[in-house]
């Protein structure tokens, strides 16, 4: 962490101020947070308008269509490219190690020699198998060029949820991945006085209300077999849903108001106890999968 104390002006900084106090072994992880969220949030990559008239949009989302799904998408890759190398440098700086990872793909990444078209195309699906193999052609390190890519595309997504979200608004969406992008869900919120149940998308931010008693990941609906875990002392703020049937689960936050797209990242790192509780107990990731469709 680049702060010694509370105070700070950046509610990011704040809030992973706080985080770090209660849970020390997030250190190093909140401090890639805290390189990475503001840049992101700060990016000046609006992705451009998207052409598709409201009509068109209802109709594909009650076919069950991602809105970004087969749309000719203007992703600014020289602002992408950009970005990248913006991440890569501020996470060397804070990397206190072995600074030449860093530098190999900052050096591949100025050099273009990163196949950045393949990586966020819309048929990389699987986004860790496609990085994976780039990674090894060009010999740099896989988890670092899985941050980049996975985060690199989220401001130009985050501009399409908000210019795409009203056009739709009142669709129901009983997916488990997002209604914009195709991601699979990252969190459930109980917004509201109600608790009403969202997802919501850590890639673009969407947010779409969901079944309360469903598993979002297989639609198994069947009480019997899905459960609530709890961790202490936070059993009224947050809880993990696991589904019996397919054996995934879904970590579930309490927020009375949605949280901002650019915190859902902290929510997740927050609740990262409920990823050991339920994968300790023989549940999936949440989070496998692939990205989802996005712009080619
Ligand atoms: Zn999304
Ligand atoms: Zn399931």
């Amino acid at each position: 962490m680049t702060s010694t104390g509370g105070g700070h002006s950046d509610p990011i900084g704040q809030r992973l101020f706080e985080l770090v106090h209660r849970f020390p072994n997030l250190k190093e992880a909140a401090g890639r947070y805290e390189i990475i969220l503001p840049l992101l949030r700060d990016a000046d990559l609006s992705g451009g308008p998207v052409a598709i008239p409201a009509e068109p949009a209802r109709a594909k989302m009650a076919g069950g269509l991602p809105l970004l799904h087969d749309l000719e998408l203007e992703l600014d890759r020289g602002a992408i490219l950009d970005l990248m190398v913006r991440l890569i440098s501020a996470l060397a700086e804070v990397s206190g190690g072995n600074r030449v990872l860093y530098d190999r793909i900052k050096r591949a990444l100025k050099n273009h020699r990163l196949d950045i078209g393949t990586l966020l195309s819309p048929v990389a699906a699987d986004i860790r198998q496609a990085v994976q193999s780039e990674a090894h052609r060009l010999d740099l390190d896989p988890d670092l060029l899985l941050v980049l890519i996975q985060n690199a595309p989220k401001p130009a997504l985050r501009a399409w949820c908000r210019q795409l979200s009203p056009l739709v608004d009142g669709i129901p969406w009983p997916n488990g991945f997002c209604f914009i992008c195709g991601a699979k869900a990252i969190l459930g919120e109980l917004q509201d006085n109600h608790l009403v149940k969202h997802l919501r998308c850590g890639q673009c931010g969407a947010d779409w209300q969901f079944s309360r008693l469903a598993c979002p990941h297989c639609g198994n609906d069947d009480h019997h077999t899905l459960r609530y875990l709890y961790a202490e002392p936070d059993l009224e703020k947050m809880r993990v849903e696991v589904c019996d049937k397919c054996k995934n689960y879904l970590k579930v936050i309490v927020s009375f108001d949605p949280t901002s797209s650019e915190m859902l990242a902290l929510e997740e790192l927050e609740t990262l106890v409920l990823d050991y509780i339920a994968q300790d107990q023989g549940y999936g990731c949440s989070i496998a999968g692939g990205r989802g469709p996005i712009a080619g």
